[in-house]
């Protein structure tokens, strides 16, 4: 089943599992310590049509709001990403929840930041540096928006031809899991620039304008890193699978990207994000890497809860998926543990 089935799945049987109070088998298991929940954009909900659930990685304002309540209503701590361990070392039963942020994208500023000062709630946003230059390209929304255009790509990618048929919704979500792929899987990071600029027949100047119209500038970013209640941790200078990278563009690509956000915030970081962050994108290799260079913490996009163990895995936490699908309903099977324990079975740092 695909995940975007299942958490249809999860969404659709949600209202009945928390009527009848089903989750609650696993809350004392399942549950840990607390959450740290994942988010990427929060603006305001428009209704054109999306490909690979890109709306999912978008919630509206209203309903970062409604997340939280949703803590605040159960009397959660609210903690910034530099407090967790301390607060796993303590032995505290009341639960937390940290909130983190992706990227770097300007409605971060725009319509979150404005909602956590109203509560004075602490947030993390893991910032790639090459987004707040504008010198690398989200891919991810440019394809999107070609495959709503065209209805088939014809292009080239490394000297192999390739036609992907694209007129219906279900073909495009086809083709753009096709040049995911492609993309993901290509080993170096200049000759990733190039095959894109070649795939969007467009000079890298444009693919650029794109991202400076979606990324924070410096200035922005550093008036926001001003204020206690934010964090900013490190994402990449380019936001490239880290498993594809030799060692030396790991360095490039993780350390010198944090020296250069910290010569510009004025501050230290401590904190990582893997891109994409996905078994596949980030290993054993890089969660040694991160930690052996002095991060304190670094995330996936795993699915899961936090548990005292984490401790000893302070660099592969998982998070919770905050998406425009996670109602109220979602949200409290996946704080109880029942999503995180249907996807990683039992296998997961319990303590
Ligand atoms: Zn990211």
């Amino acid at each position: 089943m695909s995940i975007r089935n299942y958490k249809k799945i999860v969404s659709l049987s949600a209202p009945a599992i928390t009527a009848l109070g089903l989750h609650h088998v696993f809350d004392k298991k399942y549950s840990g310590r607390g959450h740290i929940l994942m988010f990427h954009r929060v603006l305001p909900k428009d209704n054109r049509p999306r490909v690979h659930n890109h709306e999912s990685l978008e919630i509206d304002p209203e309903q970062l709001e409604q997340t939280i309540l949703f803590f605040k209503k159960r009397n959660y701590l609210f903690l910034s990403i530099n407090e967790l361990s301390d607060h796993l070392k303590s032995d505290t039963k009341r639960k937390f929840v940290v909130f983190t942020f992706d990227d770097g994208y300007i409605d971060n500023l725009i319509y979150a930041y404005p909602i956590f000062k109203k509560y004075g709630i602490p947030f993390t946003i893991y910032i790639t540096s090459n987004f707040i230059n504008a010198r690398t390209v989200i891919w991810w929304y440019q394809l999107e928006e070609e495959l709503l255009k065209k209805d088939q790509l014809i292009f080239t990618w490394q000297n192999q031809e390739h036609h992907l048929a694209a007129e219906t919704k279900t073909q495009k979500e086809i083709a753009f899991e096709e040049v995911r792929k492609l993309i993901t899987g290509t080993a170096n990071p200049h000759q990733y620039l190039d095959q894109l600029s070649k795939f969007f027949g467009m000079a890298e100047e444009q693919l650029f304008a794109y991202t400076r119209s979606h990324a924070m500038n410096w200035d922005q970013l550093t008036e926001l890193a001003k204020d206690p209640i934010v964090t900013i941790g490190a994402h990449t200078a380019n936001h490239l699978p880290l498993k594809n990278l030799e060692s030396d563009q790991l360095y490039a690509e993780i350390i010198n990207s944090k020296i250069e956000i910290e010569d510009h915030i004025k501050k230290k970081i401590y904190h990582f994000a893997y891109p994409f962050g996905k078994k596949l994108e980030a290993g054993e290799r890089e969660y040694e890497f991160v930690k052996s260079h002095h991060f304190r913490t670094a995330v996936t996009t795993n699915i899961g809860n936090i548990f005292t163990g984490h401790l000893n895995h302070l660099h592969k936490l998982p998070r919770v998926n905050i998406n425009s699908l996670t109602t109220e309903d979602v949200l409290e099977l996946q704080v109880s543990g029942m999503v995180s324990f249907f996807i990683n079975g039992k296998d997961q740092v319990l303590q």
